[in-house]
């Protein structure tokens, strides 16, 4: 968006295409969670005529690249942030970029010999959009997972079922990622079971064939939020039963509320609560311990299974490489403050894709950054002592190869 208004920018991505988050670290059977309204770029055209309402993983992607094309987005792929950091005597962000090089193959034609450089690039603003989602969260501290000699996975290197076909598998964790692929699995052949630790909210997809999001958004612009909860659970109880029975135990604050206040997503049944209260997909509680073939359960019961894949949710991984603690939480790496002010900080600083809110969240974020380095941008064209500075407008972007 910032390109649009006439600024040069770069784009760093530390894997080998656009869009890799999807492309690379989502199953298959995948399809957008939220209707593709509520999915869609700034300034894109609407997502093509036919596309389902809730497209498929392969179809998202689509719309990303042809967005990269229309755009012209070209990042410098396979280029990883290794750190950046505020440089107060010149104004500028040293931001340190590690880049694989093939060099041939080695002596006697053996295998490639492979190397890295380091480039450092001088930038006035940088913007964090390395996402909510950058790295598998793993469930720390339960005990006996070094022994556990079965296959075990997180969610983001799963990628469809029939792989498991005929295999006991334990799914740990019950969010959307977790339901998804305990259905996937179950669709597959797989004997699945699914742990439930903690209490969730479960809402139909649809009510009365309006989209459970879209109608949230709509009635949280007349209503509080307690009544429009209040209303969701009165439709999730009439179309989906009582869950508590299955396992499921809700909190006793609505979704919308721990949302809000957590980022806690609920879930959206898809089908995997029907294979729940038909016994295909067994729910049972939090782990004690692993075993060497499976693991013991709070309640004292042991099973075996031959793999196990891990549906713990994401992490931001920004406190690995940006070394800045007053915008951005070194403990959870996402902007100390919420939306909809988590988009700037200081000198030059910005951060779109932080707020527990989806792509709608995102735009919100990268229209906001992209008016206010616009602005900056044509200010300081104007200003005669910088103009001078700016004659080449890549002056802003410097680049030192080691
Ligand atoms: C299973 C699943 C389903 C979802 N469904 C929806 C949905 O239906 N609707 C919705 O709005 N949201 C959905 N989301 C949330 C979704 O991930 C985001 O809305 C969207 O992909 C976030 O885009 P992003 O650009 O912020 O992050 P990403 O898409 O994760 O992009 C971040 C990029 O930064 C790169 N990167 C990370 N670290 C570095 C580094 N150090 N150097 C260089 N590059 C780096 C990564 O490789 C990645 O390409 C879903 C998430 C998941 C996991």
């Amino acid at each position: 968006m910032a390109k649009a208004r006439g600024v040069p920018s770069l784009v760093l991505e530390k894997d080998a295409c656009v869009a890799a988050s999807w492309r690379e670290r989502t199953y298959e059977r995948l399809r957008l969670h939220l209707p593709r309204g509520f999915c869609e770029l700034p300034l894109a055209p609407p997502f093509p005529p036919g596309t389902p309402p809730y497209p498929t993983r392969d179809q998202f992607i689509a719309y990303l690249d042809a967005y990269a094309r229309a755009f012209a987005v070209e990042p410098r792929l396979g280029a990883r942030v290794r750190v950046a950091a505020y440089d107060a005597a010149i104004g500028f962000w040293r931001v340190t970029v590690v880049e694989d090089t093939a060099s041939g193959a080695g002596a006697r034609g053996g295998a490639m010999a492979s190397s890295s450089t380091e480039t450092e690039f001088l930038s006035r603003w940088l913007v964090v959009a390395t996402g909510e989602n950058a790295e598998p969260a793993w469930p720390e501290g339960v005990e006996g997972m070094d022994a556990y000699r079965g296959a075990v996975m997180h969610t983001s290197s799963y990628k469809r079922g029939d792989e498991f076909a005929g295999n006991k598998v334990l799914v740990v964790g019950c969010g959307n990622s977790g339901m998804e692929v305990s259905l996937d699995l179950c669709n597959n052949g797989a004997a699945t079971s699914m742990v439930v630790r903690d209490k969730i909210h479960v809402l139909p997809r649809e009510i009365l064939g309006i989209s459970t999001f879209g109608l949230s958004v709509f009635l949280l612009k007349w209503f509080p939020i307690k009544w429009v909860d209040a209303l969701l659970l009165f439709f999730s109880r009439l179309i989906l039963g009582n869950i508590d029975k299955y396992g499921l135990r809700r909190p006793k604050i609505g979704p919308l509320q721990i949302k809000r206040s957590t980022g806690k997503t609920p879930v959206l049944d898809i089908g995997a609560l029907r294979k729940i209260k038909n016994g295909e997909i067994k729910v049972v509680p939090a782990i004690n311990c692993f075993t060497e073939n499976g693991a013991e359960f709070v309640d004292g019961h042991r099973e075996d299974f031959d793999a196990v894949i891990f549906a713990t949710g994401y992490k931001s991984n920004v406190p690995s490489w940006l070394k800045e603690d007053e915008f951005f939480s070194e403990s959870d790496g996402f902007p100390r403050k919420a939306f909809p002010h988590s988009w700037r900080g200081k000198n030059g600083l910005y951060a779109t894709g932080f707020t527990k809110r989806g792509l709608l969240g995102t735009s919100y974020d990268a229209a906001m950054i992209a008016a206010d380095i616009a602005h900056r941008w044509t200010k300081a064209l104007a200003g005669p002592a910088t103009a001078a500075a700016h004659d080449d407008s890549s002056a802003d972007l410097q680049q030192h190869q080691r």
